[in-house]
């Protein structure tokens, strides 16, 4: 008995557009901590100004002089 395959059955592999490749997202050091920050989407707008990882290493920072 022959069997036949029939396409369009079950759904084709879902292509959304983000592949969690975290490689194509730009990254630099906390300007306090040096620790490596990665681009999120709450710094897209600011992420050339952003230069610490978090807020409480921009009040450390002012902090200390
Ligand atoms: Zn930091």
């Amino acid at each position: 008995m022959e069997r036949k395959l029939a396409g369009g059955g079950k759904r084709s592999t879902a292509v959304s557009g983000f592949r969690g490749n975290k490689q194509g997202l730009p990254s630099k050091p906390c300007a306090h901590c040096g620790r490596e920050m990665t681009w999120r989407k709450a710094w897209a707008k600011t992420w050339s100004e952003v230069k610490f990882c978090s807020e409480r290493c921009r009040r450390e920072a002012k902090a200390a002089r």
